[in-house]
């Protein structure tokens, strides 16, 4: 059986047991509770332990960053479709690499891959500025909508290729990157200030996240854990950018 057709079940399954159950709490109010739930099971549990992180988490409705047919299912341990054959990243994944950035508040970060954009909401809510790239316009336009209406105005959404990074918006104090590359891409690099982090899942037969802090000698590797992501596609895929 096809796998998207199963979420789906399972999600309209949920929804109705979580709704329809009576009582007196409203759909929001369930979402909220299943919200503190993914944290403390799914972040707080496997050692996501920074203040700022958690918060972030605990606030950002990320029911509304799934397709309404899989709303109930918005707060369970996996990645989930979003369409145009993309994907919310897993919730630990997401806490995990916001930490992994090592953020103390006020900084300007650049995404790669902005996707439902929850990513992005979820440094907003730290950060000064978060400025996103996605390279399907579509998806691109949504999230600058949902940011919009969520008040997140502190995220810029431009649609394009991330290789390039965004130049005009350099440097950063973090970069994070969303889909799978092959190598760090040069201009990411550069837009980077010394000191700060990128964040970024690097395929080479198979995928790790790799972390690394910029310093005045070059990259400073600072740890690895094996993930699986979309692969990043576009410029980076080039061969003679290799
Ligand atoms: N951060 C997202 C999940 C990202 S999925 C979220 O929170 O929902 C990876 C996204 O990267 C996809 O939307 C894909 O279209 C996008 N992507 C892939 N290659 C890209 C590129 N070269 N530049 C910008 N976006 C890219």
């Amino acid at each position: 059986m096809n796998k998207a057709f199963l979420i789906r079940v399972l999600a309209i399954l949920l929804t109705i047991s979580l709704f329809s159950s009576g009582g007196c709490s409203s759909g929001e109010v369930a979402y909220d509770k299943l919200r503190e739930r993914m944290v403390r099971d799914q972040i707080g549990a496997r050692g996501v332990s920074d203040r700022l992180v958690i918060d972030a988490m605990m606030k950002v409705p990320r029911h509304l960053f799934v397709p309404p047919d899989l709303r109930g299912l918005a707060y369970i341990d996996n990645p989930l479709p979003i369409g145009e054959g993309q994907t919310i990243s897993q919730p630990y994944i997401v806490a995990l690499m916001t930490q992994s950035l090592g953020l103390t508040g006020g900084e300007r970060v650049f995404e790669v891959g902005t996707g439902s954009g929850y990513q992005a909401a979820v440094l907003a809510e730290i950060v000064d500025t978060v400025f996103t790239v996605e390279i399907i316009p579509e998806l691109a336009e949504r999230a600058q909508a949902l940011l919009d209406t969520l008040g997140y105005g502190n995220v810029q959404v431009r649609a394009g290729d991330g290789y390039e990074g965004w130049p005009e918006k350099a440097p950063f104090d973090g970069v994070i990157v969303t889909a799978a590359a092959p190598r760090i891409p040069d201009p990411l690099l550069d837009q980077l200030k010394v000191g700060g982090r990128i964040v970024i899942p690097i395929e080479d037969g198979y995928q790790e996240l790799q972390v690394h802090e910029k310093t005045a000698e070059g990259l400073k590797l600072l740890f690895t854990l094996p993930v699986r992501f979309v692969p990043m596609k576009g410029k980076v895929r080039d061969s003679r950018t290799r």
